[in-house]
């Protein structure tokens, strides 16, 4: 049976947890190799461990996407694996403690916008040069509801997610001649261990809940990663997918 990303290379960071564990998953059930890149070791094995027992290949990249270092030498090490790289799910993120704009502590701002934000860049810094040797490659980068609407005590976390939608969109207007389509996703109350901690927040005064009133699943947010990753996307970039059940309709 053919999947959709048959045999291409998926790089996935924050792939020890939720959304980015759920993607891999999707990932290699449509047939592509994937590297789970994470902070966390011991999950990182597990994710990989679960896509073998799965029937899918998938090789653990210890990366901090924050540190410029790291990211390539993850993205070499992809590279050096399989010998290419066609897609870039650029997942990693974190929210800090909820506090008004005015209370947040500087290295709450500092550490989500260089986790959320300059993580995203990096990691396309270090994978369109591969997809551009190689003549092409596609780019989905996690932002979230919360890049489209301000969500009560979490200004840098919104700012960060805002800010990845607007990278998405100039890159991918850079890139579109070269074969590279690069887009984002905007996932709304996932079931993962982040969407777990954020909602019920007593800060999050503007969350009005989604239309299905229930939590999404981490695979639903990867088969709208996978999809836009594979060609049947050809004609789609700089775009930013809400995966949320309605949230952003209203
Ligand atoms: P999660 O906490 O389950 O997973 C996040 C993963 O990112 C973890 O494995 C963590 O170790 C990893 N990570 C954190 N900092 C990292 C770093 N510096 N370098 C590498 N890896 C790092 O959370 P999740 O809900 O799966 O979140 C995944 C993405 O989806 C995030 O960008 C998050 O902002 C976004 N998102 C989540 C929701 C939701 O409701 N869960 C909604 C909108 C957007």
């Amino acid at each position: 049976m053919s999947g959709i990303v048959d045999g291409k290379v998926a790089f996935v960071t924050g792939g020890s947890s939720g959304i980015g564990r759920g993607t891999a998953l999707v990932f290699a059930r449509e047939g592509a190799r994937v590297a789970i890149a994470d902070i966390q070791v011991e999950q990182g094995h597990e994710t990989v461990r679960l896509v073998k027992e799965a029937g899918g290949e998938a090789v653990f990249v210890k990366c901090d996407v924050s540190v410029s270092s790291e990211v390539k030498a993850a993205v070499e090490t992809v590279v050096g694996t399989w010998g290419r790289l066609d897609f870039g799910f650029n997942n990693a993120g974190i929210e800090s403690a909820m506090a008004k704009t005015a209370d947040h502590a500087e290295e709450d701002w500092d550490r989500v916008i260089e986790v959320n934000l300059k993580g995203v860049w990096l990691c396309m810094k270090y994978e369109i040069p591969q997809m551009l040797k190689q003549g092409g490659g596609a780019i989905v980068n996690t932002a979230s509801i919360g890049g489209m609407r301000g969500l009560g005590g979490m200004a840098n976390y919104c700012a960060s997610k805002g800010g990845i939608i607007m990278l998405t969109r100039t890159a991918a207007l850079e890139y579109a001649r070269s074969g590279i389509r690069i887009n984002a996703v905007c996932p709304g109350g996932i079931h993962t261990p982040m969407g777990k901690r954020l909602v019920g927040q007593p800060m999050m005064t503007e969350t009005r809940g989604n239309a299905m009133k229930r939590w999404g699943k981490p695979f639903e947010v990867g088969e709208a990663v996978v999809w836009l990753c594979s060609d049947k996307a050809s004609f789609v970039t700089g775009h930013a997918m809400a995966v949320d059940a309605g949230f952003l309709a209203a």
